[in-house]
Formats: structure tokens, C-alpha cells, sequence
């Protein structure tokens, strides 16, 4: 199934960069990447891929991408963490034009395969105000009552996805994220997600000295993260299944936001004041996926230790935080 070309959008992103090289190192000789953004800002920009820097909401730059492809890993969405999404739900929600002209597009170009990153963000909130949550099942999505404005643009285009499926032939597949992090990805600026941000702050009161840190929330909401090589592979797993319908890739690792803190503060060797800003947006009670189904189907799950994960992460963002610094010799 690796054979023909392959388009990844979204590829000067995070997990996008990621993928990839993932499928370059996996039988995909021939990689088109596309991003929005100039190449400087790129985090991973690969020689051997065909880099393309369209603004996928035009449906003729959807055209361009996607000329000639097979298959169609769609990952270019504008996002970020709680704080971005919770604070620019127009934005989030426009990233609908981006699913709904890459599908034209690639059936128009007669693509055979094509990918969608859905998120948790779709799952009915009602189902996550309790921090045991014991992880979020496939079809508590419905009935929906998805984040307001993210979530509600990427169950939209799931059942785009489903729908060009039924309608029109074109083989779709569909993961909902939870929560992915690892280097190469946003840990400033005020996109990044709870791990990178944890790791920042934390890094920043060990070079600093100033041992308090802000956290949002109470520390006590609970969240699932999943390394990004667990992600990838998941992608291409999922991609190349006969999974019809969307399905979880996240870990069932569940930890509260003050176990993640430990987390990082052991990893650096440091105890913080914690100070908890109530006000801060903090997204649901509780979340973690329930792998039950990816098991079933795949005889697999992300299964990387939160600890082990961190620790690269950690070990990346000290490295950017401190090619920032300014020598002082
Ligand atoms: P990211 O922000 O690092 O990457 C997304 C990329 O899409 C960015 O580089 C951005 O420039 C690009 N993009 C935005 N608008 C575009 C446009 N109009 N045309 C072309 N490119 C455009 O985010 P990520 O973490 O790598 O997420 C990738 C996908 O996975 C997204 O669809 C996101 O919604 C989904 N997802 C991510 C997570 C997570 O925890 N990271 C969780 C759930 C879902």
C-alpha cells in the first residue's frame, strides 16, 4: 500500500513532520509535504520529500497537492492547545474548508486512500466531567456535544469523510487523537499543550530560579497522552486497516495534570511551588481513551510510558530554551 505518491498535509506541523519520515523510513518513496507556513518555520523540513508551501483552505491549492497521489494523509488543521482552541473557535472551525477540499480534491484526482486526523475534542462532554473517567468508547461521541467550535469541525468532517466513503468510493480512514506529544513540536507561543507547556515552565524556574509555577486548573483534570512514534505508527496502521468508522489512537496511560508535574519535576530533578490559576482554560474533567476497539482490530495500541516520553520531550525543549539564551561568555 506504500506504493504511488503520498501527500501529508499539515507536514511543517508537529506530528506531521513526523509522518513523514515515518512513511519515508516505511516503503513511501514518493512524498509530496504541504504546509501553510514558510519552510524557516517548518519544525522538520526533509530533502528527500517534494516540500510545497500551500494555504490548503483554497480548493485549487487542494488540486495542486493532491495532483497525481494515491494516498492522502490529511493533517493541516489551524489548532493549538486548550488555550488556543478554547480562545479562537472561528479559526478552528474554518479548518473546515481545508477537510472539505482535500476530499473533493482527491476524489476528483482519483486518490485511492485518504487519512483524517479527528481528535477526543469530538466526544460529547457530558461523558468527561468526572476525573475517574474510564476512557472515552468510540460511540460516545453521539449523542454530540462535541468542544464547541474544534471539536464540532472535526466531527463534521468525519462524517464528510464517511459520506465521500459511501457516496463517492473513496476509501477514508479516521483517528481520533488524544493528546500527542514528543520533540519537534509546539512548546511556546501560546499553541502548545499541556506536556510541552509543563516541560517549558519547569525548565524555565531550573534556569531561572524562581521555584513557583503556575498550573491551569486545580491540577486534579485528568488526561492520556500518547507519544508521537506511537502516533505515527498508528496512522499508518489505521490507513492501511479495513477500520471503517473513527477510531481512538491514544494512550489509556490516565494521569492527572499534578501526576504530569511530578512527572517532569522528577525528570529535572526539581520540587516547584505550584500556584493554580482557576481561571485558566482547562477543557474537560476527565479523559483517556479506551483502547478496547484498536485491540480488537489491530491487536495493538500506543503503549510508549508517559515517563519514558516526557524525558525526550523534556530533553528537546531544554535544548531550543537553551539555543535561545544568549551566551555569556
Ligand atoms: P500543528 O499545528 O503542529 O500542525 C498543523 C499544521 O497545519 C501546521 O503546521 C499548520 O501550519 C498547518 N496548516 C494550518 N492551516 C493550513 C492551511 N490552510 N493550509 C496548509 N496547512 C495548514 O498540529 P499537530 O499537533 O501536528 O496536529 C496535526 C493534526 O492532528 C491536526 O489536524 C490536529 O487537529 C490533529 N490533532 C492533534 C492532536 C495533538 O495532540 N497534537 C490531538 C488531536 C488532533
Amino acid at each position: 500500500m506504500a506504493g504511488g505518491k503520498t501527500v501529508v498535509t499539515g507536514a511543517g506541523g508537529f506530528i506531521g513532520g513526523h509522518l513523514v519520515d515515518y512513511l519515508k523510513k516505511n516503503g513511501h518513496e514518493d512524498i509530496v509535504a504541504v504546509d501553510i507556513k514558510p519552510y524557516d518555520e517548518w519544525y522538520q523540513v526533509w530533502p528527500y520529500a517534494e516540500n510545497k508551501i500551500l494555504d490548503l483552505r483554497g480548493k485549487e491549492a487542494c488540486e495542486e497537492s493532491v495532483k497525481g497521489a494515491k494516498i492522502v494523509y490529511n493533517l493541516a488543521a489551524d489548532m493549538g492547545g486548550m488555550g488556543f482552541i478554547e480562545n479562537n473557535k472561528a479559526l478552528c472551525m474554518i479548518s473546515v474548508l481545508i477537510n472539505t477540499h482535500m476530499l473533493m480534491a482527491s476524489r476528483e484526482a482519483g486518490v485511492e486512500r485518504f487519512f483524517y486526523a479527528s481528535s477526543a475534542c469530538v466526544y460529547n462532554g457530558d461523558k468527561q466531567k468526572d476525573v475517574d473517567n474510564p476512557g472515552l468508547k468510540e460511540e460516545d461521541a453521539y449523542p454530540a456535544l462535541a468542544e464547541d467550535g474544534y471539536g464540532w469541525e472535526k466531527l463534521f468532517s468525519e462524517r464528510m469523510c464517511r459520506h465521500f466513503m459511501e457516496d463517492f468510493g473513496i476509501v477514508t480512514r479516521v483517528a481520533r487523537f488524544h493528546n500527542v506529544y514528543g520533540p519537534h513540536g509546539t512548546w511556546d507561543g501560546g499553541r502548545e499543550k499541556a506536556p510541552a507547556a509543563i516541560c517549558r515552565k519547569v525548565i524555565h524556574s531550573k534556569l531561572s530560579g524562581d521555584h513557583n509555577i503556575e498550573i491551569w486548573g486545580d491540577g486534579h483534570q485528568t488526561r492520556s497522552f500518547m507519544y508521537i512514534d506511537d502516533c505515527v505508527l498508528g496512522c499508518k496502521s489505521i490507513m492501511e486497516s479495513n477500520i471503517e468508522y473513527p477510531i481512538n489512537l491514544g494512550s489509556a496511560e490516565m494521569v492527572s495534570i499534578n501526576q504530569l508535574v511530578d512527572i517532569v519535576e522528577e525528570i529535572a530533578g526539581i520540587k516547584l511551588n505550584r500556584k493554580y490559576n482557576l481561571n485558566a482554560p482547562k477543557g474537560v474533567r476527565g479523559r483517556s481513551s479506551d483502547n478496547e476497539l484498536i485491540k480488537k482490530e489491530l491487536g495493538w495500541e500506543p503503549s510508549i510510558p508517559l515517563r519514558d516520553g516526557m524525558a525526550k520531550t523534556y530533553e528537546w525543549i531544554y535544548d531550543q530554551i537553551q539555543s535561545k539564551v544568549p551566551s555569556k561568555a
